[in-house]
């Protein structure tokens, strides 16, 4: 058996923490074996935020072509082409994909290897037929769609966010099942490409982790572009339908069911955990497969660390970046940034988009603090302009224009 190829450090998982720590790393002269499975980019290049972003505008587009007359712009009779939506997301992913494997050639130092990655012992990995030895282990593997056992689920064929990737035509009615960010997206882009939707939520609420009348907004914008909601669908089942797939949805009351044509599954993520042999290297999880990892994002075994969506800590691109600058801030600039640091941020790429910082007031009232609540409804905002003291590290959302401000603050160098 040949023996394990030595590296300062490991990095599993080619996703958004990943790439930038290899950069750091071999910036500062250590050898690094960068490991992916699948497409380099990870989730966010490839079947989240950036193409699904891009058919975001597509649709964009398409509402405002209809709507046009309402700004006094006459246009004639707006029909999609589906092909040619997909063919531009296709673009925008592909190209992104291709910039980061430049960087990742061009990093002197890093080694990429393409396999899935498996611990066989607290420093060794194995990909195919390599051994790999790391003297520190960074895991960035990222998540999944959940696809829980619901009744009737292996009869039909479903979507996911990643096969929805492959689409090309329009599906004549898409029944979402899951009312919450990746579900709402994909509704309002589909009513607007055209076809019929309806999102088959369990819960009693649109995003039931938002304030109340966040949902209720929510809602209200969704139902005004047609999409037809079934809240509180405690019986969800599925069976094949000559015309689709039949959703099960009440048991009690209403239309007890409804028949797409296509299903979209968006029931929250599930960690890539279960298949990386963690028990081999010592590595804790919790009850649902995330990695446990304290403030500075090491895990119970201390050469062994783990970014992004993997540790629990956040589910953005953005949190799986701030995660990498946290632990290369602890590891290369004695600098003892952390997770509870950070403020949570986000936003959801519906069309008003709703972005939040911070807590909400339900989270802020259970918190014991002394708040006060202020509320503006958007119609009586023009933009709102924030203005920040520590701009570089704060955590921007992931895709706005603004993050380009931190990136640009970190390059600033004084006139030679
Ligand atoms: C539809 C959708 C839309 C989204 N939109 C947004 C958005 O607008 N803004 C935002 O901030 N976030 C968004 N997200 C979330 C965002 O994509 C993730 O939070 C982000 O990609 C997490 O990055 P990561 O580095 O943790 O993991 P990932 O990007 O998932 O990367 C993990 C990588 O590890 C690889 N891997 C896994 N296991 C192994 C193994 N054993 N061996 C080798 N390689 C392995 C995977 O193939 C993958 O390439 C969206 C997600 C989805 C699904």
């Amino acid at each position: 058996m040949s023996a394990a190829k030595k590296f300062d450090a490991i990095i599993i998982g080619c996703g958004q923490a990943g790439p930038p720590l290899a950069g750091r790393l071999t910036a500062a002269g250590q050898t690094v074996a960068l490991i992916e499975r699948k497409l380099v980019g990870g989730t966010c290049v490839n079947t989240g935020c950036k193409p699904t972003k891009t058919m975001v505008a597509s649709a964009y587009a398409a509402h405002l072509a209809r709507t046009g007359a309402d700004y006094g712009v006459s246009t004639g009779k707006v029909s999609v082409d589906m092909k040619a939506v997909k063919a531009r997301k296709d673009k925008v992913t592909l190209d992104s994909r291709a910039s980061l494997e430049d960087w990742i050639a061009g990093m002197k130092g890093c080694t990429l290897y393409r396999g899935h990655a498996s611990f066989e012992g607290p420093h060794e990995v194995r990909v195919g037929d390599d051994l790999l030895h790391g003297e520190r282990i960074f895991i960035n593997v990222g998540g999944r769609a959940n696809i829980p056992d619901m009744p009737g689920i292996g009869d039909i064929e479903y979507l996911t966010n990643t096969s929805m990737m492959e689409v090309d035509c329009l599906p004549r009615h898409l029944v979402v099942v899951g009312g919450s960010y990746i579900g709402l997206e994909f509704a309002q882009m589909y009513r607007r490409f055209g076809s019929d939707v309806t999102v088959v939520e369990k819960g009693p609420r649109l995003i039931s982790r938002e304030d109340e009348e966040v949902s209720e907004a929510v809602k209200g914008i969704l139902e005004h572009e047609g999409i037809k909601l079934r809240l509180n669908a405690e019986c969800i089942s599925f069976a094949a339908h000559p015309d689709g797939v039949t959703v099960g949805v009440d048991c009690t009351s209403g239309d007890r069911a409804v028949t797409g044509s296509h299903v979209l599954l968006a029931i929250g993520r599930k960690p890539n955990t279960d298949d990386l042999g963690l028990d081999k290297a010592g590595v804790h999880t919790d009850k649902r497969g995330y990695i446990e990892v304290d403030d500075h994002l090491r895990t119970n075994v201390p050469h062994i660390w783990a970014m992004g969506d993997c540790n629990g800590k956040g589910a953005f691109t953005h949190t799986a970046y701030n995660d990498f600058e946290i632990v290369a801030a602890n590891l290369l600039d004695n600098d003892k940034r952390k997770v509870t640091d950070r403020i949570e941020a986000y936003a959801l790429y519906i069309d008003p988009p709703l972005g939040r910082a911070g807590m909400t007031e339900a989270a802020a009232r259970k918190s014991g603090r002394k708040v006060l609540v202020g509320q503006r409804p958007m119609t009586r905002v023009g933009r709102a302009v924030e203005k920040g003291e520590t701009l570089q590290r704060a955590m921007h959302i992931h895709p706005t224009v603004s993050e380009l401000l931190p990136t640009i603050a970190q390059e600033l160098k004084p006139l030679a």
